[in-house]
Parts: structure tokens; C-alpha cells; sequence
């Protein structure tokens, strides 16, 4: 029987892996349903000859699946174009139920600590269930096409089971920095995740998620360069390529699968403009557009086709002259010879998709071009353009520029050509797609290096640091307050203690032998007012402040001089000024820019970097927290109530520690190791346990108490 190896770039690139290692490839192996049982068993004995595992899909699931919601929902929506989203789309639950068979059979070729790799929009639900059924496996996952920015990705009904199932995999790869800022946006804004910004130098960015670490990672893919180049300069491809020129005529080519997102439409009124403009040139210059044929099932794609050839058919009415026609249209798929002799031929190449995650048409066309010549004209809102910005780049919705972009490449000097070109085959030659799948696969290979906190200890340890707790004659716990015993709230001044919280407080801290102590980086005026009454000790300001148990005054621990606060206050209020929602906080020896109701994640890079330049030269620290970046008097932090309660004698007993927040771990750092640290939530702290956030950290002190009371 005949085996077709798919073509394209994503086959070419993983092929070179899969002929050297121990891998298995799994995938749909197209429309099996006129095959005999025969047939198709045949088939099924030759693709395991070449490690190849097929899921096979009934017609139905591929109307469902494919057609429906991966390229009928997803695929639109993620390309901007909401509008093509039908009203209702009720293929979810097929795509759900395919998916999971795909997991299936990935789970049962696996074992614990093998490497996955799940392509594209259609596998979205694979890594999350993947990661149910073998927790230790490790997978990766790439989207090959965009991920569109927050406030169009919300839109979408399934947002969050979509984003639970990417987030199974251990990296996710993007082709540019803004499909991941995107995703990491979207993640935090629906899901409340928090994201962790690359350390300087590394280009990975982290989530964490149920305590584990999922990376984002910037990979644009690239394309075979050696092997279009060999191809190239072929003598049959030469043969070709002064076939399809013609002498006195310049020859401006497209080739794209005929798609709604390749712009092709805009791409013939902006030619259609030239033609109107510059009268000279009609009858010399001539439009090639290759359109492959694709999803022909699916309406919009029919419609798509009518649209692109109702144009061709009116322009070639209005301009040809005698044998010369304006544009050729070829709707047919070529093989990669011919697709390559196109290039080759092109004085100007016409990639000016609406929206594109990466376009390979573009890269190829620069790998063809050893000859230095040709000029491509590229859509900035193609994913290429972030590394082909020598190319001549446009707006592919202006008309009118796109139409001035076109007559400036076919008066282009020499000079100017070869220039651009030389810098545009450095970048494809250097990133490849063989380099493109060896970098991710080496970020699949360092995953559990950056994996942060472990899951959350198993009951039974926690059973353990509970007996030793309750047998101790004396205990002192120490507790953060936001994040750890309540959630964030919008505002500050918002996440007052609820009731239940304030009976379990008193409860523990008036348990025998027991000293409680809040350790926070509130004003001394919030945590009087809340907790004045109670029997325990208050930290306030990170120590700055203590007001130790039974007493009703504060004591303020030493403080170097303020006189940087003059510094950054200004700073932080121009900050204010350009960023609605934020707001300053002063506190006696700190500064805090709260940023939670901006819709920012991050602190503003550009802030961030002048406060650590700040930090060069004045006695600060600069600490960033849960959307919020303090400027902090050096020194001051919660370590420094340890040496205040050692200093006091009251470092006894068994000491339980609860935080959340890179401020805690200043305190986690300062107890003898012996004390039980808890990590509360997702921020990998320096600690021995981990609990599922405040729900777990309350839980915690109610079991405390609640076995004390029997
Ligand atoms: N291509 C092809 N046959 C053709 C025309 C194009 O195989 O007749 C290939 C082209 O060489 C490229 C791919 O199709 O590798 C298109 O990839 P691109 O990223 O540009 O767009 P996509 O179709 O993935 O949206």
C-alpha cells in the first residue's frame, strides 16, 4: 500500500527526530473510510513499521471535531476574526470526546517519565489529561497558530476548561513573545494564576499552577534552509522558474492555502490600486497567486474562494491588454519543487496575511533566494515579522500602503534588495526548524529543574507536624495575613477578616501554651483595628512595628534615615498618573505601588527597572508582591521578629510558620530549620510544606484546634 508522508514544515521538522530517536508519532491518518477493513488493517501494519500510532475518526467526529470546532471555533477566534464564530457552536463535546481518546492512546504508548510533545489548537484538552492519567509524565506543547490577546480569548465559551487543559503541560511554546504575554494575560485574568517574569537572561517565563511550574517559552518555528536551498539550485527547479517568467514583465507572486486569514481579497484591491494608479505599468506587471485548496467542506472557506475569484475575474476585466493578463490564479496544491521554482522566479513575494501565528510561505521564500534577489513585502501581523523585520513590512487592511508597498519593491534598488536579503537569510538560515525542534525539546528536557514548590504535603506528613505541634508543652506560630489566612481583594482595606477567621484565631491562641503571632506587611492601624482585641502578637510593616501580646502600644524597631522616600515617591506618582487604577501606599519605612486594579499582572517593566536602578544607590529594597511593588528601608523585614522574639526568650517550642508571599521568606530563613515552614498557595517559597491555599491554611489551624478540643 502507498504511504503519503505529510508535507509541510512540521513534518520536515520533527522528522529529523523521530528518524533518530526512540519516538513515537501519533496522529489522525486522514479519511480511512473508503479503505476495505482489509485495506485499512494493511495500513495500520505499515504505519507501525514506521513507529507511527493512528487515531482514527469517523466522518461524523471530523465534521464535529476538525471542521467544527477546532477550525470552525478556535480557529477564527484566534485569528481575531470573531465574527466567523458561529452563533452556536455545539462541537465542543466532540472535541472534549476526541481528545481524549488521542490522550488514551498516547497513555497507552507511555511510561512515567517519557516526553510528549502535543501539537497545535486541536490538542488543546491533551496535556491536562494527559497529566490526570500519568502525572509524572513530562509534556510539552506548542501552538502553531496565534494567541489572541486577553479581551478577545475571553470571549470564548470554553476559556476555561481550554486554558486547564493547556496548563497539564510542563512548557508551552509560543512562536512570539506576544502570543505568550497573551496567554500568560488571559491565565491570570480567568484562572487568577499568578505568573512568574523570566530572571534576567533566561527566557522563560513561569506559571504555577496547584503548586506545580508550567513554562512559557518563545520558540518561533523556522524552516528546512539547507534543504529549499538544495532544492533551489536545482537544475529541474531552475528549468521551471524561467518557465514562469516572462521578459519584460515583473512577476509579483502569493501562495497561500485559500484561507479568510491569508488576506488574499485586500491583496488583489491593493494590486487592483497599483494598476489604477500607475498606468505604466499595466501590461507589466502580473500578480501569480497560488491558492491551495483547503477545508473545502467547510462554508466560510467556499465562500472564501467565490470572494477571491469574483475579484480575479472583474480585475482581469479591467486590465488586460491583449495577451497580457494581470493576475494568474491557480487554484491546485504544487509539490514542493514547484512551490520552490515560485519562489524562485518572484521579483516580489506577497505575504500579507490579516493574522498568521508564524507564515513558513515567507521564510521559504527567503531560504530559496541565494541569488540575494527578490523583495518580500510582509503583513506586520503575521508572526514572521517579529524576525523578518528586513523585510518590507505593511498593514495588510491599508489598501492604499499595501498598493505603495507593492510599487516601492518593484522600484527597488539592487543594492537595497541584496542588502535586505542578506539580513533576512542570516536570521532564516540561523534558526532553522531542526534548531527550532531541538530548543524545545531541550526546554522539555530541563522542565523539573524549573519546577517550583512540590504538591501540596500529603495529609499524613501534615498529620505528623500536627502531633508534634498539639504534644509540644509550648508552640508559636507566626502568620502572614494576605494570602495566607484571606484571599486578595480587590482593594486593600477590603479584605477584612471574616467572623469564622477571627473565632479560630482567638481559638488557637487560646489553646494552652500556645503564642500566636501576625506577622504582616499592613499598617499598624489595619491589624489594630481588626485584631486589637484579641490575645496575640501584631507585626506590622514587616516588622518595622511590634505590638507584643497583652500590650497596647507599639514599639518601632531602629530605622536608617527616610530621605530616599523623596526619591521615589515622585516616581511612583508619575506612575500613578499614567496608569489608571494604581496607587500609592506609605507606610513608616516603605512604598507601595498597587497595581491589582490595572488589569497588569506584572509591575510595568520600565518601573521595575528604574526602582531596582534606585536600589543601586539608596538604602532600599525593592520587593515585588501580589500586584503590588514595595520600595522598602534595607534591612527591615520580617526576619528581624525572630531576632526581637529570640532576643525575648521566646523562640521555644515547636514553631509553625505560614506564608505566602517572597516576604515570608525572609521570615522562613530566619527560624532554626527545625521550624515547620508552610508554603500557602503557588508562589515557590523556601519552605518544608506546602498547603493549598487559604482554604488550606485555615484548614490547617482548624485541625490544630479542633483535636485539642476533643
Ligand atoms: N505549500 C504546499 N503546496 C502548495 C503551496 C504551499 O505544500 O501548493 C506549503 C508551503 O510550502 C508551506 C505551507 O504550505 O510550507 C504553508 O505554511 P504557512 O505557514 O505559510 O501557512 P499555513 O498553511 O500553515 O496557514
Amino acid at each position: 500500500m502507498f504511504v503519503e508522508r505529510s508535507a509541510g514544515g512540521l513534518a520536515t521538522g520533527l522528522q529529523g527526530i523521530h528518524a533518530q530517536a526512540e519516538t513515537v508519532w501519533v496522529g489522525w491518518p486522514g479519511d480511512t473510510s473508503r479503505l476495505t477493513d482489509e485495506q485499512r488493517a494493511e495500513l495500520t501494519r505499515g504505519l507501525d513499521t514506521m513507529r507511527v500510532r493512528t487515531v482514527p475518526l469517523s466522518p461524523a467526529e471530523v465534521a464535529r471535531y476538525y471542521d467544527g470546532f477546532a477550525n470552525g471555533v478556535l480557529w477564527p477566534l484566534f485569528h481575531y476574526l470573531i465574527d466567523r464564530v458561529p452563533l452556536e457552536a455545539a462541537s465542543w463535546e466532540t472535541y472534549v470526546r476526541v481528545n481524549q481518546r488521542f490522550a488514551d492512546i498516547v497513555a497507552e504508548q507511555a511510561h512515567p517519565g517519557d516526553h510528549v510533545w502535543v501539537h497545535d489548537y486541536h490538542l488543546c484538552l491533551v496535556p491536562g489529561m494527559l497529566r490526570q492519567r500519568l502525572p509524572r509524565l513530562r509534556i510539552g506543547f506548542f501552538l502553531h497558530i496565534p494567541f489572541p490577546s486577553g479581551e478577545v480569548f475571553r470571549t470564548l465559551a470554553w476559556r476555561t476548561p481550554l486554558l486547564e487543559g493547556l496548563l497539564g503541560a510542563d512548557v508551552i511554546g509560543f512562536h512570539t513573545a506576544s502570543y505568550r504575554r497573551h496567554f500568560a494575560n488571559s491565565v491570570g485574568l480567568l484562572l487568577g494564576h499568578r505568573v512568574a517574569r523570566a530572571a534576567r537572561g533566561d527566557d522563560v517565563h513561569q506559571i504555577f499552577v496547584n503548586g506545580r511550574g508550567v513554562a512559557l517559552v518563545v520558540a518561533p518555528m523556522g524552516v528546512d534552509a539547507v534543504g529549499i536551498g538544495d532544492t533551489a539550485r536545482s537544475r529541474a527547479v531552475d528549468a521551471q522558474a524561467a518557465s514562469l517568467r516572462q521578459p519584460g514583465t515583473r512577476l509579483l507572486l502569493g501562495v497561500d492555502r485559500l484561507d479568510y486569514t491569508k488576506g488574499i481579497p485586500r491583496r488583489m484591491l491593493a494590486f487592483e490600486r497599483l494598476l489604477e494608479r500607475e498606468p505604466a505599468l499595466r501590461g507589466r506587471v502580473r500578480l501569480l497567486q497560488v491558492a491551495v485548496p483547503s477545508r473545502e467542506r467547510v462554508d466560510a472557506y467556499r465562500q472564501i474562494r467565490r470572494q477571491v475569484e469574483e475579484h480575479v475575474g472583474r480585475i482581469n476585466g479591467l486590465y488586460t491588454q491583449g495577451a497580457a493578463v494581470p493576475i494568474h490564479y491557480v487554484y491546485r496544491s504544487l509539490s514542493e519543487a514547484e512551490v520552490i521554482a515560485h519562489y524562485r522566479a518572484a521579483d516580489v513575494m506577497l505575504v500579507t496575511p490579516l493574522r498568521d501565528g508564524m507564515n513558513l510561505v515567507a521564510k521559504e521564500f527567503v531560504a530559496a533566494r541565494s541569488d540575494l534577489d527578490g523583495v518580500l513585502l510582509l503583513s506586520e501581523l503575521a508572526g514572521a515579522a517579529d524576525e523578518l523585520d528586513a523585510a518590507l513590512l505593511v498593514n495588510p487592511y491599508d489598501i492604499n500602503g499595501v498598493a505603495s508597498a507593492m510599487a516601492r519593491a518593484l522600484t527597488m534598488p539592487v543594492g537595497e534588495r541584496r542588502a535586505r536579503m542578506s539580513s533576512l537569510r542570516a536570521r532564516v538560515e540561523a534558526a532553522d526548524v531542526h534548531a527550532w525542534a531541538q530548543r524545545f525539546l531541550r526546554h522539555l528536557d530541563e522542565a523539573p529543574a524549573r519546577v517550583g514548590p512540590s504538591a501540596a504535603t500529603p495529609a499524613r506528613r501534615l498529620d505528623d507536624v500536627l502531633a508534634a505541634l498539639r504534644s509540644a508543652p509550648r508552640r508559636l506560630l507566626l502568620l502572614d495575613y494576605d494570602g495566607t489566612l484571606v484571599p486578595f481583594a480587590a482593594r486593600p482595606e477590603l479584605a477584612a477578616p471574616d467572623a469564622p477567621l477571627l473565632t479560630l484565631i482567638r481559638r488557637v491562641a487560646e489553646t494552652p501554651g500556645t503564642a500566636l503571632h501576625l506577622v504582616s506587611g499592613r499598617r499598624r492601624a489595619d491589624l489594630e483595628r481588626w485584631f486589637g482585641q484579641l490575645p496575640i502578637g501584631l507585626h506590622a510593616e514587616h516588622g518595622l512595628w511590634t505590638r507584643w501580646p497583652g500590650k497596647t502600644s507599639w514599639e518601632m524597631r531602629p530605622l536608617p534615615p527616610d530621605t530616599w522616600m523623596n526619591v521615589i515617591r515622585p516616581a511612583f506618582e508619575a506612575w500613578v498618573t499614567r496608569l489608571p487604577g494604581s496607587a500609592i501606599e506609605e507606610k513608616t519605612a516603605s512604598l507601595a505601588f498597587h497595581y491589582r486594579e490595572t488589569g497588569l499582572l506584572d509591575a510595568p517593566e520600565e518601573l521595575r527597572r528604574a526602582a531596582e536602578e534606585y536600589a543601586r544607590w539608596l538604602p532600599i529594597d525593592v520587593l515585588p508582591g501580589n500586584r503590588v511593588l514595595e520600595v522598602r528601608a534595607r534591612g527591615t523585614n520580617k526576619g528581624a521578629i525572630i531576632t526581637a522574639l529570640r532576643d525575648r526568650g521566646e523562640l521555644e517550642g515547636v514553631v509553625l510558620a505560614l506564608g505566602d508571599d517572597t516576604t515570608d521568606a525572609d521570615l522562613f530563613a530566619a527560624l532554626p530549620p527545625e521550624a515547620h515552614t508552610v508554603q500557602v498557595g503557588d508562589v515557590p517559597l523556601p519552605a518544608r510544606h506546602r498547603v493549598d491555599g487559604v482554604e488550606g491554611a485555615r484548614a490547617l489551624l482548624e485541625r490544630l484546634v479542633v483535636r485539642e478540643e476533643v
